[in-house]
């Protein structure tokens, strides 16, 4: 397997550090060289699956809290117009 070197310095070692770049409004993590500091590559501050996990624990509460306010005294099963929100809203399906 191939070892990765700075093109500059030659040094074999990295780093990760965050950086909010100049009139952005996200932050990014930049690849240093451990050796001369040198930057290799940028990389997504957000970690998409971090977010997904959230996002899937959000909708599961949101599930939570419907199945319980459809379930008390009737709930909203039926409303005004008739649509069967029960019926229709009865699983959130969380695909990931
Ligand atoms: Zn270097």
């Amino acid at each position: 397997m191939a070892i990765p070197k700075c093109p500059h310095c030659n040094a074999t070692r990295f780093q990760l550090t965050e950086n909010e770049p100049m009139d952005a409004n996200y932050k990014i993590f930049i690849l240093h060289c451990v050796g001369c500091g040198a930057p290799a590559g940028a990389m997504e501050y957000i970690v998409p699956s971090v977010l997904i996990a959230q996002q899937e624990k959000k909708l599961l509460n949101i599930q939570e809290r419907w199945s319980r306010l459809t379930g008390q005294n009737g709930g909203l099963a039926k409303v005004d117009s008739g649509f069967d929100y029960a019926a229709n809203f009865s699983s959130v399906a969380c695909v990931a």
